[in-house]
């Protein structure tokens, strides 16, 4: 079982996109459990104080050092864990992969930590953080999304997690298709708008179906994201 703690001060955004559909489900099944730590726990004076001015001057409050670095230290007591596995969610960390997503969902135990108004403490990332992971080259408010987007790509590609109805093996990024884009899926109709499915795909015929997909992965992708095919071993 993937053990996920997430240090945030919203634990309140995740009770939505953790209890439906697929990630719901796998923490239902126990495949996942995802534990959420409010960062003003580990705050002891009277107002509970998580964030202050930031030295040098400027706007925005920067979330302290203390209480990070203690919530932290819980977490690990809890899990017992002494290797890397501390991510702070973080536009300057590296872009997130499929490659990342899949070694991170291998790991016993992950722990998750929001940042949010200004950033955290500089000494807090030095001290306590294995890894900065973004999202993308774009900034967000806080920390709770990304770790949602990150809780959400590891938990799909826990084995048992998709059912028999669908597999990661096969979607874009995946090594079943060599980090390729997936090409074009159809539902019914045959037809709609004068467009129809392409008749490879009502022919029966696994092998040609197969060998089409391919090629339209290798199409789509030479489109849309040629910079993938460099690593693409044929
Ligand atoms: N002042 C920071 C900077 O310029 O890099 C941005 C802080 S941002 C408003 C507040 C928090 O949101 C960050 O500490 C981080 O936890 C989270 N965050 C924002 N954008 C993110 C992204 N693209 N990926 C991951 N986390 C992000």
């Amino acid at each position: 079982m993937l053990q996920i703690d997430i240090i945030t001060l919203f634990p309140e955004m995740f009770a939505g996109p953790f209890s439906a559909s697929i990630v719901g489900r796998a923490v239902e099944a126990r495949l996942v459990e995802i534990e959420l730590h409010q960062l003003r726990d580990f705050a002891h004076d009277r107002h509970r104080t998580v964030d202050d001015t930031q030295f040098g001057g400027g706007p925005g409050m920067v979330l302290k050092a203390e209480p990070l670095l203690e919530a932290v230290a819980h977490v690990r007591s809890l899990r017992g864990v002494n290797g890397p596995n501390v991510v702070l969610l973080s536009p300057q960390g590296r872009t997130l992969t499929h490659r990342k997503v899949a070694e991170m969902s291998g790991h016993e135990s992950v722990t998750l930590v929001c940042g949010h108004y200004e950033g955290v403490d500089q000494r807090f990332i030095d001290i306590a953080v294995d890894e900065e992971i973004s999202i993308g080259d774009y900034v967000l408010t806080g920390g709770e999304l990304p770790a949602m987007v990150l809780v959400d790509a590891m938990t799909r590609l826990l084995p048992g997690a998709l059912g028999d109805e669908q597999s990661a093996e096969l979607d874009s990024f995946s090594p079943g298709l060599d980090g390729l884009l997936q090409g074009p899926v159809y539902t019914r109709p045959k037809e709609i708008a004068g467009r129809a499915v392409p008749d490879v795909l009502l022919s029966g015929d696994h092998a040609r179906v197969e060998k089409w997909r391919r090629e339209q992965a290798v199409k789509r992708t030479r489109e849309r994201r040629p910079e993938l095919l460099e690593d693409w071993p044929g």
